[in-house]
């Protein structure tokens, strides 16, 4: 018998870590969620282990709290808090539900023997025959009637959960499913019968029904008696691929996304956990679902960035669920039109080269912007092809009006106090906003240094776009400044003429038949930042937008204005030549050993006293070299400044190194021992592996 059970208290202290031996008991199994006491305090604790004995006294816990999670998910919890350089307490809190929630627990009413189907011999008024025929429900108003049957005998009141139900954003409309085409066929199949942990790549040109390889290989895995998780980008922008889901397999599925009140998600989060629930489709946190027995693991446009996490433990979801699926024997399925070359590197790929419904891909035209005057947002040519558009797509990846303001007479510019960056104008909420830290001010009248009322404005953004493009025909603006997305694409998609505008979540899997036109306003606007992901993003976004024109049977064409019409990436995206892309992609990254040909671990320092970030990031870096490097052929970059930030300076230092492993445990330890430091007491540390 074992009876100690070895737990991780849920804190945030990074100094407190796990295992901590306790009594275990009665019920209490690995994945079991325990309040124990901590000294003077009371803590949630997962357990972790079960153990015989123990060379400690032991504490006794207070109680067994119901919210278990399955045993696969503490195995993930722990392997993240190692691979992210995070604490296992970190990990495991993400995969429990929001704590202080409960059920909730309403009165059912169901008959009894004798109250269904009463023959006239019962003697009941009309409204009273009426409420028993409408049983079983829910109490509601009628307890009080009901209440009074029950003492006849003629039914039972008795308190029962209640399922707080998310309403799903119905866009597009109900489908029959269509017969698979022969390349569909062929994907089900190739999905169906990889072997226990295998990895797929369904890389299938935009339109080519993914969505419908999804659908069918999920209803294989469930027929198989397993579950399913389908991960779709950030969800209030993509609200179609839960609409298919919820429409082909009902209340079967669940779904976990930001969107949901507190109950609406802790009842999610019981269905799957108790089994009701077999399919959970979300954004990436959804990859840490408390499903039993995971069958198949779908990651939809798997080149999307929102995989990644930004707080702590900073995992990707993409790796977690090739974790997850191998660590319940499972197949994983990742999905593009536009793969990450990571993925096509590593994993085997099944295409689906034809777009569904027999539509060639739109052809896409450059619109060299070299020659035209400074500050012209819309190429002549683009603005005729707007004006013969019924339904276009246009994209511009800047929010609000303009990019900064600048004072004509002696050149001041607007910076955000707390971060060193220029503030965006808003013209139609009359503020400068600070898109890193949401700092807001007033518009300015005049310069605060010469009192010049002359300022100009320099660069567009959707938001100026969308003023323009009223002039030519209704526009929908769709970026992350719009309040109800959803509402947003369902306007444009029930619109007899109109052009949708907005940044990247414009490119984003939407499928609408009648979209005859797409316009890139600047491509090369993602090619200049300086990140070794510039011509991947470049080519991704261009080729998804491609893909949102010419469905449905319709013909579309797309216009790409650019400075730079010579870039592989563009040149590429507008031949629809993936594999040409990905080839040159993949010899550039080998040859200049970034991803998948070496991990980066990206680790920045942050202060507000002045030098003490960048002191961190230099003390991080002598401790790796002071532990021997960080592995064969791995290399340090920096210190190096980033803009400061909410006020505080920060400092990077970059570790490049084809050894994955020792890359991790070299920046683990160095940040502890940094952290842990008198000296460096006022930096704050993060450690980004495989930053995006
Ligand atoms: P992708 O995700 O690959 O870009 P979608 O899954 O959105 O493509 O599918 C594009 C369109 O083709 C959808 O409207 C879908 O209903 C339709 N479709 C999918 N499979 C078939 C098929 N076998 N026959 C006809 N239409 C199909
Ligand atoms: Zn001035
Ligand atoms: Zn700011």
């Amino acid at each position: 018998m074992q009876s100690v059970v070895q737990v991780e208290p849920l804190t945030t202290a990074r100094a407190l870590r796990g295992p901590f031996d306790y009594v275990r008991p009665e019920g209490a199994e690995v994945g079991s969620l325990l309040e124990v006491p901590f000294g003077r305090q009371t803590l949630r604790a997962v357990v972790t282990a079960l153990a015989d004995s123990s060379p400690h006294e032991l504490a006794v816990p207070r109680r067994v709290l119901p919210e278990a999670i399955p045993p696969e998910l503490v195995a993930l919890g722990l392997w993240m808090a190692r691979e992210y350089c995070s604490t296992p307490a970190r990990a495991l809190s993400l995969m429990l539900p929001p704590s202080g929630v409960r059920a909730k627990a309403q009165l059912w009413a169901e008959p009894t023997a004798a109250g269904r189907d009463p023959g006239p011999e019962v003697r009941l008024t009309d409204n009273q025959r009426a409420l028993l025929a409408a049983l079983p429900r829910f109490a509601g108003t009628d307890l009080g009637a009901l209440r009074r049957l029950e003492k006849r005998g003629l039914v039972t009141v008795a308190p029962r959960d209640r399922r707080r139900a998310p309403e799903h954003v119905a866009v597009g409309a109900r489908r029959d499913p269509p017969v698979l085409n022969p390349e569909q066929e062929a994907a089900v199949h190739a999905i169906a019968t990889a072997g226990p942990g295998e990895r797929l790549l369904l890389h299938g040109v935009t339109g080519s029904g993914k969505t419908e390889v999804y659908l069918r290989a999920a209803e294989q895995t469930l027929r198989a008696g397993a579950g399913v998780i389908v991960l779709v980008p950030e969800i209030g922008l993509t609200p179609q691929m839960i609409a298919r889901f919820v429409d082909r397999f009902g209340d079967t599925v669940a779904v976990l996304h930001s969107g949901l009140s507190q109950g609406e998600r802790y009842d999610e989060w019981r269905r799957l956990r108790d089994g009701e629930a077999r399919i959970c489709v979300g954004p990436r946190s959804a990859v840490l679902a408390p499903l039993r027995g995971v069958g198949l693991v779908i990651v939809d446009e798997e080149h999307d960035g929102t995989y990644k996490h930004e707080g702590d433990p900073r995992y990707d979801a993409r790796l977690v669920a090739q974790r997850r699926a191998e660590l319940s024997g499972g197949v994983l399925v990742v999905g593009s039109a536009t793969p990450r070359p990571e993925s096509v590197h590593a994993l085997r790929r099944i295409r689906l080269a034809h777009r569904a419904d027999g539509a060639r891909l739109p052809p896409v035209q450059i619109v060299d912007m070299r020659a035209t005057a400074a500050g012209t947002v819309l190429h002549r040519r683009t603005h005729d092809a707007l004006v013969d558009a019924r339904k276009a797509i246009v994209l511009l990846n800047r929010r609000g009006w303009s990019n900064f303001l600048t004072c004509r007479s002696c050149g001041h510019t607007w910076e955000c106090p707390q971060c060193d960056v220029t503030l965006v104008l808003h013209r139609a909420e009359g503020a400068m906003s600070c898109h890193h830290c949401g700092h807001r001010e007033p518009v300015p009248r005049a310069c605060p240094e010469c009192a010049s009322v002359s300022l100009a404005r320099h660069g567009t953004g959707t938001e100026r776009l969308e003023h323009e493009l009223a002039r030519i025909a209704p526009v929908v603006r769709l970026d992350a400044g719009v309040a109800n997305p959803g509402e947003a694409l369902q306007r444009f998609e029930r619109a007899d003429r109109a052009i949708l505008v907005g940044t990247q979540v414009v490119a984003k899997g939407h499928d609408f038949a009648d979209v005859d036109l797409g316009v890139v306003v600047d491509a090369d606007g993602t090619l200049r930042f300086p990140d070794f992901r510039a011509e991947e993003r470049t080519f991704s976004l261009v080729t998804q937008l491609a893909g949102r024109a010419g469905r449905g049977g319709g013909a579309g064409r797309v216009l790409v204005q650019t400075l730079d019409p010579d870039a592989p990436s563009i040149m590429h995206a507008v031949r629809h030549d993936s594999d040409g892309f990905l080839e040159g992609e993949l010899q550039r990254r080998r040859a200049l050993r970034y991803p998948p040909f070496a991990t980066l671990i990206r680790i920045v320092c942050s202060s507000t006293e002045p030098g003490a970030a960048h002191a961190a990031a230099h003390a991080v870096r002598t401790a790796v070299d002071a532990a021997g490097g960080a592995g064969d052929g791995a290399m340090l970059l920096g210190p190096a400044p980033l803009f400061r930030l909410r006020g505080r300076e920060r400092s990077q230092l970059v570790v490049k190194g084809p050894d994955r492993y020792a890359a991790i445990e070299a920046a683990g330890v160095a940040a502890a021992a940094v952290r842990a430091a008198k000296a460096h007491r006022t930096a704050n540390l993060s450690v980004d592996v495989d930053p995006q």
